[in-house]
C-alpha cells in the first residue's frame, strides 16, 4: 500500500514537473517552441497487437493520465473488469484523433491512426499528417496482414518509422522470428537496437545496444528506469548484436559506411546519428522491443522518437496550385519555419464530433494561425473566422491563442469537410495533396427502419460522408432507394450501427452488392455523328479517335485525351465531348455497371458553323463511347481482395479447400507453432458468408482478415452469369432459377 502511495507522490511531482516544463518551453526566449523540440508521430499496428495498452503507458509516463488500465484479453492477463466499461474509459483518455503529451521537454503529437482494414483512408488521412511512426509488432504474431497494408501506407507517405516488437513477457514470443519477418515479408533493412533479457515469463529488462547497457524498470508501474552494466551472460550476444547493426546502418548510410570500410569503430554519437540518417532516409527502420502490458521498454521508446524520427522542419511537405492546366498538378514546397512571415496553410484531417461539441482537427503546414483570424476554405472559397483554437490533451482541451507551422491543433465549429485545406487570403489557390482515396467495392440499399426518422436519417448520413470519404451515398432512382458504399460489408455494418446509436435512427439494409465494373480488353476505334435536323437550329457534332484499355492499376479510372489539332473539333467543344464521355461511362451496356480503365483519345472531328453547340458533340462523346464498347470485346472487372486466415494447423486441409471453391489464389503461406496463416486473393463477390463458414469448419477456431487490393477481370463463367441477370432484370431475358449473385 505504501509502496502504492509512494508511486502516486512519485506522479504527482512528475505531472507538477511536467507542467512546468511545458509552461517554460512555451516561454523560452522567442515564445515559440522551436521546431526541434516538436514530434508528430502515429502508432501503427495489427490489431491487438497492443497500439491501445502502449499508447496508455506512453500517457502516463509523460504524466497525461494518472491511472492505468488493463484489460482482460485473450492472454488471460491483467485485471478483470467489465470491458465495455473499460473500453469507454480509455476510449476517452486516448481515443482523440489527435493527443498532445509531452517527453523531456519535447511535445509530442500522438496521432490516432485506426487500425482497422476497411477503413484504411482514416488511416491514411493520419499518416499524411504524422511526420515519423512507431510501427507495433506483436512477438508472437509478427509481421501480420496488417501490418502490411500499413506498411504499405508508410512507404506511400514516406513515412519514416521505428518499430516496437511488444509482448515480449508472452509465451512463445521470438523477437528474433519479428525481425527476420520484417526483412524477408516486407523487404526492410531492420536491425535491433536492443536486445532483450530473457523472454516470455523470464523477461526482465532490456539491454541498449548502443549505448552498450541494460535497463530494468523498477517501481510498480515500471516508472523507475535503473541502468546497469550487460548481464555477463549477454554480452557475446550483445556484442554480435552491436555488431550486426552497425553492418544494416553502415549499409544504408555512406558516413558510418566509410568508417566501416575503414575498420574504425564508431562513438556512440557517431552510431546514434547514422542511425538516425538512415532511418529519416527510410533506407533502415531501428528495432525496440518490450512488453507494454509489464511495463518494460516505454520510456526508451519515447527516448527513440526523440533520438530518431524526424521534427516537423525535417520532412519536405508540398500543396498543389490549384490553376487549370491540363498538364495536371504544380507542386508548391512549403515552407516549415515556425513565424508569422509566411502565409498560413493548414489540413483539416479529421471532423471530429464528441464530448466537446464539433471539433475540426488541422494541421498546421506553413506560417501561423491565431485565434480571432480569418481563414480561406480554398475548396469552397468560404471564409471563416477562428473563434476558438485548442489543443488536446488526453482527456482535456487546452485553449491556445497561436499555432504554427508543424503544429496539430482544433478548431470549433467549423464547417468543412475532412481534407479540406485552410489558408490565408493570400494563397487560397493552394491545396494540400489530395489524399489518395480508393474507389468503394461494395454497395447495399439503407432505409430507416421508421419512416418518421428521415430527417435522423438524412442527418447522419450526411455527417458521415463529410467525415469518411470512402463513405458514399447516393439515391437510385430506378428503385428509389438510398444506396450507400465503402470500403467492405463490414464498413457499411458500422455505419449502420452508429446511425442507430448515434442518431437513434435503427437502419434496415438489402443485399450488398459488389461494384462490378466494365471495361475493353483491346484498342477500339470510333467515328460518330451525332446530327439533328427537326426545325429550327440542328444539332451537329462528329467525333473521330480510339477508346483504349488502360493499365491494371488504373481499372478504376477513366481517362480522356485530346490529341486533335486544327480546328475541326473546336477547342471549346472539347471539353464538351468529354463530358458525353463520362456521362456514357455511369452505366455500361453488358450488366449495367459502371464503365472504367478506359482512356477516350479524340483525335478528329468536324463541326458545322451553325448547327454545332456544347450539347451536341455531349451527344457525340456519348455515341462515340457506345459505339466503341459495341464493336470492342468488352470484359467485367471485380474487386479482388487480400485475405488473411489463420486457424489451427489440423483445420488446414478444410480452409484451403473452402478458398478454392471461392475461386481465391493462395499467394503465400505460413506457420508459428500450432497455427498457419494462409493468404489468398479472392474475388470479393465470392467472400459474402465467409466468417460462417471459417467458424463452421474450424470450430469456431479460425479467424480471417482481408482488404481490398485490386480490380482484375472475372471469370467467363461470373461473366456470363451477371449478363443473364443483367438481361433478366431488364426483362430481355425471362427469368430462370439458378445461383446470381452479385
Ligand atoms: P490494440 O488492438 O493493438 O489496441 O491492442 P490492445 O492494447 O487493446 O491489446 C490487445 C490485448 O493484448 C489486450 O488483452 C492487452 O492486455 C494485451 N497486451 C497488450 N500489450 C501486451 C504485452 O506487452 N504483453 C501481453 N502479454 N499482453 C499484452
Amino acid at each position: 500500500m505504501t509502496r502504492v502511495l509512494r508511486a502516486a507522490v512519485d506522479l504527482g511531482l512528475r505531472r507538477r514537473r511536467q507542467q512546468f516544463l511545458w509552461t517554460s518551453c512555451r516561454q523560452c526566449s522567442s515564445g515559440i517552441i522551436p521546431n526541434e523540440k516538436i514530434r508528430n508521430i502515429g502508432i501503427s499496428a495489427h490489431i491487438d497487437s497492443g497500439k491501445t495498452t502502449l499508447t496508455e503507458r506512453v500517457l502516463f509516463y509523460t504524466g497525461r493520465i494518472s491511472q492505468m488500465h488493463e484489460v482482460k484479453g485473450k492472454d488471460g492477463i491483467g485485471a478483470v473488469m467489465d470491458s465495455m466499461e473499460l473500453e469507454r474509459q480509455r476510449g476517452i483518455t486516448i481515443q482523440s484523433a489527435a493527443t498532445y503529451t509531452m517527453w523531456k521537454d519535447v511535445n509530442i503529437n500522438i496521432i490516432d491512426t485506426p487500425g482497422h482494414v476497411d477503413f484504411t483512408i482514416e488511416v491514411e488521412r493520419a499518416l499524411r499528417v504524422l511526420d515519423g511512426a512507431v510501427l507495433v509488432l506483436c512477438a508472437v504474431g509478427g509481421v501480420q496482414c496488417q501490418t502490411m497494408t500499413v506498411t504499405r501506407q508508410m512507404k506511400r507517405y514516406n513515412v519514416p518509422f521505428l518499430t516496437f516488437i511488444n509482448k515480449l513477457d508472452r509465451m512463445g514470443s521470438s523477437p528474433t522470428r519479428a525481425v527476420q519477418q520484417l526483412r524477408s515479408k516486407l523487404n526492410y533493412n531492420a536491425a535491433p537496437i536492443q536486445i532483450p533479457i530473457g523472454l516470455e515469463g523470464n523477461f526482465r529488462g532490456i539491454i541498449d545496444l548502443i549505448e552498450e547497457k541494460a535497463m530494468y524498470f523498477d517501481g510498480d508501474f515500471g516508472q523507475k528506469v535503473r541502468y546497469d552494466e550487460i548481464p555477463a551472460e549477454f554480452r557475446a550476444e550483445a556484442a554480435d548484436r552491436r555488431q550486426e547493426l552497425i553492418e544494416c546502418v553502415a549499409n544504408s548510410d555512406e558516413q558510418l559506411g566509410e568508417l566501416f570500410l575503414e575498420e574504425k569503430i564508431p562513438t556512440v554519437a557517431d552510431l546514434k546519428l547514422a542511425v538516425r540518417r538512415a532511418t529519416l532516409k527510410k533506407s533502415f527502420t531501428p528495432v525496440l522491443m518490450g512488453s507494454a502490458l509489464k511495463n518494460k521498454g516505454v520510456q526508451p521508446l519515447l527516448d527513440a522518437v526523440l533520438e530518431y524520427l524526424p521534427d516537423p522542419s525535417e520532412v519536405k511537405n508540398y500543396a498543389i496550385l490549384n490553376q487549370e492546366d491540363s498538364e495536371g498538378k504544380t507542386k508548391l514546397l512549403l515552407n516549415s519555419v515556425r513565424d508569422n512571415s509566411q502565409p498560413f496553410v493548414g489540413l483539416a484531417f479529421k471532423l471530429e464530433a464528441g464530448r466537446f461539441g464539433q471539433l475540426t482537427y488541422v494541421r498546421v503546414y506553413q506560417g501561423m494561425l491565431k485565434k480571432s483570424e480569418y481563414i480561406y476554405n480554398t475548396r469552397t472559397g468560404k471564409r471563416v473566422r477562428v473563434q476558438r483554437l485548442v489543443r488536446m490533451h488526453a482527456d482535456t482541451l487546452e485553449d491556445v491563442n497561436e499555432v504554427y507551422a508543424g503544429d496539430i491543433c482544433a478548431l470549433f465549429g467549423i464547417d468543412c469537410a475532412s481534407g479540406d485545406t485552410f489558408s490565408d487570403k493570400s494563397c487560397n489557390h493552394i491545396s494540400m495533396e489530395s489524399i489518395h482515396i480508393p474507389d468503394s467495392v461494395i454497395s447495399v440499399a439503407m432505409k430507416p427502419s421508421n419512416k418518421n426518422d428521415l430527417d435522423k436519417f438524412a442527418k447522419g448520413l450526411n455527417r458521415f460522408t463529410r467525415e469518411d470519404p470512402t463513405f458514399r451515398v447516393h439515391f437510385d432512382d430506378e428503385n428509389k432507394e438510398t444506396v450507400v458504399s465503402g470500403m467492405g460489408e463490414l464498413h457499411l455494418e458500422i455505419y449502420a450501427q452508429r446511425m442507430e446509436r448515434e442518431y437513434a435512427c435503427p437502419c434496415t439494409m438489402g443485399k450488398p452488392k459488389v461494384a462490378f465494373r466494365e471495361s475493353i480488353a483491346a484498342s477500339v476505334p470510333f467515328e460518330y455523328t451525332h446530327k439533328k435536323q427537326s426545325g429550327g437550329a440542328g444539332q451537329y457534332g462528329k467525333v473521330i479517335g480510339v477508346l483504349e484499355p488502360l493499365e491494371p492499376e488504373n481499372f478504376t479510372k477513366l481517362e480522356f485525351k485530346d490529341r486533335t489539332v486544327g480546328t475541326n473539333v473546336p477547342q471549346p467543344f472539347v471539353p464538351a465531348v468529354e463530358k458525353g464521355f463520362r456521362s456514357a461511362c455511369e452505366k455500361g451496356p453488358l450488366t449495367g455497371h459502371k464503365i472504367s480503365g478506359v482512356r477516350f483519345v479524340l483525335d478528329d472531328g468536324a463541326h458545322h458553323i451553325v448547327d454545332s453547340n456544347e450539347f451536341s458533340f455531349i451527344r457525340a462523346g456519348e455515341g462515340a463511347l457506345k459505339q466503341a464498347m459495341e464493336n470492342g470485346r468488352v470484359c467485367i472487372l471485380e474487386p479482388i481482395m487480400s485475405v488473411e486466415i489463420v486457424a489451427p494447423n489440423e483445420f488446414q486441409g478444410a480452409v484451403i479447400a473452402g478458398i478454392n471453391r471461392r475461386h481465391g489464389v493462395i499467394t503465400g503461406q505460413d506457420g508459428v507453432e500450432d497455427y498457419f496463416t494462409l493468404y489468398a486473393d479472392v474475388p470479393l463477390n465470392e467472400m459474402f458468408g465467409y466468417s460462417t463458414e471459417l467458424r463452421s469448419c474450424t470450430e469456431g477456431k479460425g479467424e480471417y482478415t482481408m482488404e481490398y487490393s485490386r480490380y482484375q477481370p472475372c471469370s467467363p463463367s461470373t461473366q456470363e452469369e451477371l449478363i443473364n441477370k443483367h438481361l433478366e432484370a431488364t426483362g430481355r431475358l425471362p427469368a430462370k432459377k439458378g445461383k446470381a449473385k452479385g
